[in-house]
């Protein structure tokens, strides 16, 4: 953890944001706020958009408690891909221009063999490819679309659950300042490290294995093609795979392995080769960052909730090979809403009706570490 938050806590050149920021009467007024909702969201991330969206269109009332202050960085590569696109455009609308990075559109993920061989999955059959977006943008203009109440500087550090209601302790992040607020029904979209799957299921969760994921941020050149997503699947550059893509000029890439103390080294391997092969020349670090991520995703163990808590996106264990889990988190968000929205005007078992909705997102997400796996030759999860 040390590790991490040193990694954390390096600056990040964001792009800009102001005109976000002055566009956000809901964010951030606790004093305004009422304490009783029918659904509290824990986390500000495309999950929690997506469940708070579908939540509103249903008619509940909601609040989304996020521990960062927003806009949040996000570890991530950013990319778009066909499903998130189209359930961001139904939802939501079209993805606003200041999201975007340059260069604005990648064409597909170019895959780099132990023999440094490449092949092209393009990212859509029209060759028009797939945004490249910066998640703090877009994450913020999901939530600020939901149409929910957004109070973001609030940890949410534990929880009861009664039959009739839940209740939430959070605190503020910077202020010696505590809240309970009570709920019919709270969803967790806290990302991979949950809070509340580990209190709703220590031993489960104590079984999870876990890899830690590791990106740069820095500028320089390469002559790599920055209209690609690169994926290199030896696995001397990584246990999972390593990465590199373009940022508005920024040389972006990382790896991610096992917890322990590989990681050092295979940055180390993956960088030089870079160096050698594609003329990358670093020139000033603008970020180094860490996270977290386990292997409910590779081992079937999706964990949907229990009573009246659920979980959704990344908390769940929705997350597809090659780290594609944007499509999953918005998908399970909308299903959890569904189900909830479904049991309060008509009855029923909402959970069970949540198990059913994302029975097809479950199997994907299967089938996708298995595909993942083929074009790899390897297991892409050896934790
Ligand atoms: C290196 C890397 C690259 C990736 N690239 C891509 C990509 O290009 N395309 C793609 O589709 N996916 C990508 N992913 C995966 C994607 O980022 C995640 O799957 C996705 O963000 C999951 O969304 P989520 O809403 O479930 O959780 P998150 O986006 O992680 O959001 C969770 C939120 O909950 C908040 N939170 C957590 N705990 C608490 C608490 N107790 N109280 C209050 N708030 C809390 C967090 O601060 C966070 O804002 C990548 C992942 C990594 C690691």
């Amino acid at each position: 953890m040390i590790l991490l938050s040193f990694l954390m806590g390096l600056s990040y050149r964001a792009p800009p944001y102001q005109e976000l920021i002055n566009s956000v009467p809901q964010i951030g007024r606790p004093s305004e706020l009422t304490l009783e909702y029918d659904v509290i969201i824990v986390g500000a991330g495309p999950s929690g958009a997506a469940a708070a969206r579908g939540l509103i269109n249903g008619g509940l009332k909601v609040l989304v408690i996020e521990k960062k202050k927003l806009p949040r960085y996000k570890i991530c590569s950013g990319i778009i891909f066909k499903k998130s696109q189209e359930i961001t455009k139904k939802y939501f609308g079209q993805i606003p221009h200041s999201a975007y990075a340059a260069p604005n559109f990648l064409k597909g993920v170019r895959f780099w063999d132990n023999n440094e061989y490449f092949t092209d999955w393009p990212f859509s059959k029209d060759g028009n490819g797939a945004p490249n977006i910066w998640r703090s943008e877009y994450d913020y203009w999901l939530i600020k679309n939901s149409g929910a109440e957004v109070l973001d500087c609030w940890n949410v550090t534990g929880f009861t659950d009664s039959n009739h209601h839940v209740s939430l302790e959070c605190y503020h992040t910077n202020r010696n300042e505590k809240k309970e607020i009570k709920c019919k029904y709270l969803i967790s979209a806290e990302g991979s490290q949950s809070l509340i799957r580990s209190r709703l299921d220590p031993p489960f969760e104590k079984s999870l294995k876990w890899f830690i994921a590791y990106q740069n941020y820095y500028e320089g050149y390469s002559d790599i093609d920055p209209y690609f997503y690169h994926g290199f699947l030896n696995s001397q550059y990584g246990d999972v795979y390593a990465w590199f893509s373009m940022k508005d000029g920024l040389q972006v890439f990382g790896t991610a392995v096992k917890m322990g103390n590989k990681l050092s080294f295979c940055l180390d391997h993956y960088t030089k080769m870079l160096e050698n092969k594609f003329g990358l020349r670093l020139t000033k670090l603008i970020r180094k960052t860490a996270c977290l991520g386990n292997d409910m995703c590779t081992t079937d163990r999706f964990y949907l909730g229990k009573g009246n808590v659920f979980l959704v996106g990344e908390a769940a264990g929705f997350l597809n090979a090659f780290g594609e889990g944007i499509s999953c988190a918005l998908s399970t968000g909308l299903s959890a809403a569904e189900a909830i929205c479904k049991s309060v005007s008509s009855g029923g078992d909402s959970l069970a009706l949540y198990t059913e909705l994302t029975k097809q997102e479950r199997k994907q997400v299967t089938i996708s570490w298995k595909l993942g796996a083929k074009i790899a030759g390897r297991n892409l999860m050896p934790v």
